[in-house]
């Protein structure tokens, strides 16, 4: 059977002589693996299929246990972001977490959002860190723990002065509503947080956030997708 997806690729293996297995993010079934033949030469006619990052229309034959790739229709290559080595690593790190994900109901939702992250950091000159934060942030609202409310998620009162995160619960919460388990937060972090579950990827060039605070607040987005989907994130690059 013959099926056509739209899809990004988040990773490939070496497979036999000149064959890679290809991992593709889907908009119509998630996550599925597929055989790229005879791709390992400068000359493949489907060579940049093989590249992460590689997002377009891929037709795939449907065996008995595999999955061969036919044909690609590439829509973009996001290999500019191949030249600037901190765009690259903070766009690999959108790969690294939907690696780490089980992709199910979610698929539509976390598609939209890695192509607007990916497009965000290669074409636009956002802060750095930027991009990613939000598509960690989309991802939390994606499995339905949405991490920013405007008030204690907890009692529903104003944060005043304080606010932590609940690491157990994956929300924030007041002084009054801090238990085990939580991490005060600065009025910088906050602000980040709250800036960017509001605004679209569209508005990220216009916010400007001291990259010092946005390394800090990615650390703790990490804690909190470590405690939500017991993965550690690694993100090569930016955090060793
Ligand atoms: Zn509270």
């Amino acid at each position: 059977m013959t099926k056509k997806v739209k899809a990004i690729v988040i990773k490939s293996n070496d497979i036999k002589e000149k064959d890679k297995n290809v991992l593709l993010f889907s908009i119509e079934e998630g996550k599925i693996w597929a055989t790229l033949k005879g791709v390992r030469g400068d000359k493949a006619k489907m060579k940049y299929a093989k590249e992460p990052f590689c997002f377009g229309d891929f037709v795939i034959e449907e065996g008995k246990g595999s999955n061969i790739i036919t044909s690609v229709d590439i829509i973009e290559t996001f290999d500019k972001l191949s030249k600037d080595i901190d765009k690259y690593f903070e766009a690999s790190a959108l790969l690294e977490i939907v690696n780490s994900l089980n992709v199910a109901n979610e698929k539509y939702e976390l598609f939209v959002s890695l192509i607007k992250a990916l497009k965000s950091i290669a074409f636009e000159s956002t802060s750095k860190y930027l991009p990613l934060l939000k598509f960690m942030l989309d991802v939390f609202s994606a499995y339905g723990v949405p991490l920013y409310t405007p008030k204690c998620a907890c009692c529903g009162n104003e944060y005043h002065d304080h606010v932590f995160i609940n690491y157990n619960v994956g929300e924030l919460v007041c002084q009054a509503c801090k238990s085990f388990q939580t991490e005060e937060l600065s009025a910088a972090q906050l602000k980040v947080i709250k800036l960017l579950s509001e605004n679209t990827y569209d508005a990220l060039k216009t916010i400007k956030i001291p990259q010092e605070t946005a390394f800090l607040t990615l650390k703790v987005l990490a804690a909190n997708f470590y405690s939500r989907f017991e993965k550690n994130l690694k993100f090569i690059g930016i955090f060793n």
